[in-house]
């Protein structure tokens, strides 16, 4: 059975020679929930932007979804990224003076879908995320914690395989980053495979599944 997510001997050297990630091997299910854990400078970025499509290994393979990402364009990369990996970053990464369902159906824009559609996914993630409330709402009109829900609303409304989520509570106090594990605990539930990307032990040690780096390895899976 295919694993959704597939690192062997993966590994990321920048220029100058760092060795970011340190032959990695790693395989994912479909359907877990899973923390990826170290202190700073231990590779999680990196890892991040590997199975997220956003770079490719240096040696190694990364095989997402059955996809090998070097044998893929950067056009086939982008159509992999758009259909079937939904991103959500510490920043939230909303567009000011945009509504919530604005800025959640924006996210489906790549996967080609069209707008009356975008609106209607949009609508149903939002109130997925328990903010049915608050469709017409702007960014500077909501909490932190509201606004990290849009965009975990804009991350599933193209209902992806994988959910990266990189440090999603980073910005938040400790009330709305408790809602926000929640969530990602329902969305889990639900069938959507999520992968946290934490610097905080605790934070990781709240999921099922640790996979824990250390200088651009793997201490434990
Ligand atoms: P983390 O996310 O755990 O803080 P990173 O993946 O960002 O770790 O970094 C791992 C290592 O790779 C660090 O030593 C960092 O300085 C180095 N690194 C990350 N990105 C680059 C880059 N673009 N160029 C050179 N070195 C980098």
């Amino acid at each position: 059975m295919t694993q959704l997510i597939e690192l062997s001997g993966a590994t990321k050297s920048y220029p100058g020679g760092v060795t970011a990630l340190d032959c990695v091997d790693l395989g994912v299910e479909y359907g877990e929930l899973a923390a990826v854990v170290g202190p700073s400078g231990s590779g999680k970025s990196t890892m991040l932007h590997l199975i997220g499509t956003l770079d490719r290994p240096s040696a190694g393979t990364v095989r997402i979804d059955g996809h090998d990402v070097a044998a893929l364009s950067d056009r086939q990369l982008s159509a992999l990224r758009a259909r079937r990996i939904g991103f959500v970053f510490q920043q939230f990464h909303l567009a000011p003076g945009r509504t919530a369902v604005a800025n959640v159906a924006d996210g489906l824009l790549y996967a080609g879908v069209p707008r009356k559609e975008r609106e209607r996914r949009a609508e149903a993630a939002l109130h997925r995320v328990g903010l049915g409330a608050r469709l017409g709402h702007r960014p500077h009109q909501l909490s932190g914690g509201e606004r990290q829900r849009v965009a975990i609303a804009r991350a599933v409304a193209g209902d992806p395989a994988l959910l990266l989520a990189d440090e999603p509570t980073g910005n938040l106090d400790s009330v709305a980053g408790t809602g926000v594990v929640e969530l990602l605990r329902e969305l889990h539930a639900g069938g959507t495979t999520v992968l946290v990307i934490t610097h905080d032990r605790e934070l990781a040690d709240e999921m099922p599944r640790q996979i824990s780096l250390l200088d651009g390895r793997v201490i434990q899976s």
